[in-house]
């Protein structure tokens, strides 16, 4: 509410916390929320811009502390959802061409959703557009599954792109640039052994292949096309510096032959580009503005801009921010292919990995992972967050969504004495008639928490929920005996109940960290909770979010015969 303060007084307030939140406080971003709160001040723009102008220049000129401490003179409304800025260095509105460069072997990930919606969201933000490129110029590894996997993941999380391509449609052309580069006497194709190679690196020694002139070159490229020559009997190397301290510059491999067939090309290419060679060029032929990756390719910027240098082409703003992990989690086809190959998995939508459909199992809403993976911005700080926050904001958003049902873990028998025969209307939202009510037939005999059942002491009362309030008779190890007490009334503590004659029986699979502290996977990951719920769980279709009160939200998973499966989601 805007109180009665003085515009200067207004503009203290939001400078400080501009200041706060950004290290320096910029007038331009705190003129908003001022005249938000002091419509007036937009009369005279001039005199409010000097004020804004002022104050941040006092402000600057205070210590962290001293900022804090004058902050706790005003009240602040929460800021709903604080969305990190997506900055783009030199963007032009409406200029914006983001990428999205998955390799199609294997199934979306969490980091790959962190990856894809800085790459839209900035864009968007801009009023420009995303491009999805599958950068696919590994014929071992890569599937058409995993280009539909990846296409299905970015529909689930609400990812839109302008445009599909495929590196791999684009050999014949990055042959091309290489002969310019041969021509340049700026690559050239190294007949050595792979150790050779590697030794040269370590030795920083040159070896005698760069001594090829580019007609020498472009004949042996020709024939690591054509297939004339064995895998690893050669490759193409890129003229850098074999002294750079940089070893990413010590001729790095543009070119590999490798004879597998392409799942989009088949047998049409033997040679195939590396990422070094093809992801700058792709992006500056692409019209790829601003080209975000994962800061461990820090030191691959130098050779991506040399490339451009060489071959004349547009410099795209290369943008790094941090890789996402999580304590516990393989974030990374190259953790989770292995858990797949053997088994320790069920499969890509195991609920324990960290994969899209393994997060859809357990029920996280898309909604939810957005604002988890946007929450870390364009950041280069590594942080090891906990899957926390993302279940806190898929707890928010499921709370609203969820009808509620009964659910007794690891139950015990209850028996009731003298209760008339009754039909309970429950709700099916606490805080949402709307979602209307279902109805339960009780008759004497029931089940409930073991905890619960633990947790009585005879003489107590205590209510089943919305059925009717009991006293405890007698307790035995399992079994509880009860006397009617009264249909209404106070009693402090309610319980959740399931009939006997119409119980379901219930598992309830939880998910925990698939990896130990040291990495390895832990056997014990997958646990289960079983007891019985309500009859009407068995009117939920495979993929429902309900929350078993008092229990967790859980998901759907298995209609079986005699029972359901719930997936624990938070
Ligand atoms: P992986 O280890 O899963 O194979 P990758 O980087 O090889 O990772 P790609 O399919 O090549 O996977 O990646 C596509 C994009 O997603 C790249 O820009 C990559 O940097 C990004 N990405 C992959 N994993 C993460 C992660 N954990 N956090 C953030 N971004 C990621
Ligand atoms: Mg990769």
């Amino acid at each position: 509410m805007a109180g009665k303060r003085s515009l200067e007084e207004t503009i203290r307030k939001y400078t400080l916390k501009n200041a706060a939140d950004y290290k320096l406080a910029i007038p331009a971003k705190v003129v908003g929320k001022v005249i938000g709160e002091f419509p007036d001040a937009k009369n005279d723009m001039k005199a409010t811009m000097r004020l804004l102008n002022e104050e941040a220049k006092r402000v600057n000129s205070l210590t962290h502390g001293q900022v804090a401490q004058e902050m706790k003179e005003f009240e602040y409304a929460e800021r709903k959802e604080e969305k990190k800025e997506l900055e783009l260095p030199g963007a032009i509105r409406g200029h914006v061409l983001t990428r999205f460069p998955p390799e199609p072997s294997g199934y979306p990930h969490i980091g790959h959703a962190k990856a894809a919606w800085l790459d839209c969201q900035s864009a968007l933000n801009h009023g420009g557009k995303m491009l999805l490129r599958f950068d696919d110029t590994n014929p071992e590894k890569e599937k058409q599954e995993y280009v539909t996997a990846l296409k299905d993941g970015l529909a689930w999380l609400g990812i839109e792109w302008s445009d599909e391509t495929y590196t791999s449609d684009r050999v014949e052309e990055l042959y091309t640039y290489c002969d310019e580069l041969f021509v340049k006497y700026k690559a050239y194709v190294c007949t050595c052994s792979a150790e050779a190679v590697k030794k040269g690196r370590e030795e920083k020694k040159e070896c005698d292949c760069t001594a090829r002139e580019p007609q020498e070159n472009m004949a042996l490229f020709r024939k690591m096309r054509d297939g004339k020559l064995e895998e690893g009997a050669a490759v193409v190397r890129f003229r850098g510096d074999m002294h750079s301290e940089n070893t990413v510059m010590r001729d790095p491999t543009l070119f590999r032959i490798i004879k597998a067939p392409h799942y989009r090309q088949g047998e049409k290419y033997k040679c195939w580009p590396s990422y070094d060679f093809s992801a700058p060029i792709l992006d500056s032929v692409e019209g790829i503005t601003h080209a975000m990756r994962t800061k461990e390719y820090e030191l691959r910027d130098e050779l991506y801009f040399a490339i451009l240098k060489i071959l004349e082409l547009r410099r795209p703003h290369l943008i790094e921010f941090s890789r996402l992990s999580i304590q516990g989690a393989p974030i990374s086809k190259r953790l989770i292919t292995p858990l797949i190959e053997q088994k320790k998995v069920e499969g890509w939508d195991d609920p324990r990995l960290p994969t899209l459909k393994g997060l859809a199992r357990r029920g996280m809403l898309p909604e939810a992972v957005k604002t988890f993976v946007l929450s870390f911005g364009i950041s280069k700080v590594e942080s090891e967050p906990s899957w926390d926050a993302l279940l806190a904001e898929n707890r928010k958003l499921l709370d609203e969504r969820c009808m509620r049902r009964y659910f007794v873990r690891s139950p015990a028998k209850l028996a009731v004495e003298g209760a008339p025969a009754k039909e309970a209307d429950v709700p099916n939202h606490p805080k949402n008639a709307a979602m209307g009510k279902r109805k339960i037939a009780a008759a004497g005999e029931f089940y409930i928490a073991g905890a619960d059942a633990d947790a009585l002491a005879v003489g107590e009362t205590f209510r089943l929920k919305e059925l009717y309030n009991l006293v405890v008779a007698e307790k035995q190890p399992g079994q509880v005996r009860a006397k009617y007490d009264a249909d209404e009334g106070l009693a402090a503590k309610k319980i959740q109940w399931v009939p006997v004659e119409s119980a379901v029986s219930c598992k309830v699979r939880v998910a925990g960290d698939l990896l130990d502290e040291a990495g390895n996977f832990r056997a014990d990951s997958l646990s289960e909770d079983s007891g019985f719920c309500e009859a009407s769980c068995r009117e939920l279709a495979v993929g429902d979010i309900v929350q078993l009160e008092r229990y967790g939200y859980a998901r759907m998973d298995k209609l079986e015969e005699n029972g359901v499966v719930f997936i624990f989601s938070c």
